[in-house]
């Protein structure tokens, strides 16, 4: 690392060179500030760099362009380690959302870093992240075309043996094979109208394709009947297995084997932890949360 590897002469060059990568307006003091985690200079990423799965907000704040007045996140620090499960807990309009929208880079931080792999998430290329980055939201987009289609989305080269794997791995091949055309039926607005639990296993089976090393649910299982919870929070559970996921639930109880919890509160993070060690915090928020949704 940069800063173990360097002499004290040394120091004033990197300071010099880390400056200049961050750009004049940072703070760098804020960064030098933390506990050791060495932060590599902002070299760019070469695109198929492949990723480790660690993320690090570092002092991440945000503010809506054109809503600069009201602040949505307020420096927001926390870690994911390579393959651990990550839950996102807090009531709605906390920010839990936003914080996806800029580990995609929809949007850049107004203010600190998010790091993948010890890097500053401005020097990957685009392409380089979200091809490694897979989604599941709450409402699954499905374009006009064929089940198979929209499965390969994931992947433009599958063949037919790897779409139908995934979708057995996505608990989606029973629906797909009742259905007259199986895999050629047409989805979408011309198509047939598929529930909110068949298209998000539609989603999950693309996401299994395309193999990412960060899987990011979005409330995944929020608007679903009991039935299509249990198949699709089933595949979720495979889909996470071996890669860092990011998980923001309504139900508390879909993310009690987490390996952290974080709870977010009006843009911040207000608690942080495993359940075992939330719910022992009689005053905290996960508490009061778990308690509304009768979790023991
Ligand atoms: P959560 O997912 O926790 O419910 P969000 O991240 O969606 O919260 O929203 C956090 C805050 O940011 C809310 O006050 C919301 O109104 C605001 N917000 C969300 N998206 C936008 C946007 N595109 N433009 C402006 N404000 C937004
Ligand atoms: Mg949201």
């Amino acid at each position: 690392s940069v800063f173990i590897g360097s002499s004290i002469g040394g120091l004033a060059e990197v300071y010099a060179s880390l400056q200049k990568s961050l750009g004049a307006t940072e703070n760098l003091f804020d960064i030098l500030d933390e506990p050791a985690e060495p932060l590599t200079p902002v070299t760019r990423v070469a695109p198929e760099h492949t990723l480790h799965g660690y993320i690090s907000f570092r002092h991440v704040s945000f503010r809506y362009p054109g809503r600069e007045d009201t602040p949505v996140l307020k420096n927001l620090s926390f870690q994911a380690q390579a393959n651990q499960t990550v839950a996102l807990i807090g009531p709605s309009g906390a920010g839990k959302s936003t914080i996806v929208s800029l580990l995609l880079r929809i949007y850049d931080p107004t203010g600190g870093h998010i790091l993948f792999d010890q890097k500053d998430s401005s020097s990957f290329p685009l392409s380089a992240l979200r091809s490694q980055i897979a989604t599941v939201p709450q409402d699954v987009f499905l374009f006009g075309g064929t089940i198979a289609e929209n499965i390969a989305y994931g992947k433009q080269d599958a063949t037919e043996a790897e779409i139908i794997a995934a979708a057995q791995q996505a608990n989606a091949w029973e629906f797909i094979q009742q259905m007259p055309l199986g895999l050629q039926t047409l989805v979408g607005e011309r198509g047939i109208q598929l529930s909110g639990g068949q298209r998000q296993r539609i989603a999950i089976a693309r996401a299994v394709l395309k193999a990412p090393r960060i899987l990011i649910l979005d409330e995944a299982t929020s608007a679903l009947d009991a039935e299509s919870e249990k198949l699709v929070q089933d595949a979720l559970n495979k889909l996470m297995e071996g890669r860092t996921a990011i998980v923001i639930a309504h139900r508390l109880a879909t993310i009690r084997q987490a390996d952290k919890i974080i709870v977010i509160d009006k843009g911040a993070i207000v608690e942080e932890g495993t359940h075992h060690e939330l719910i022992s915090n009689e005053e905290g928020l996960y508490k009061t949360l778990c308690e509304m949704q009768f979790i023991q």
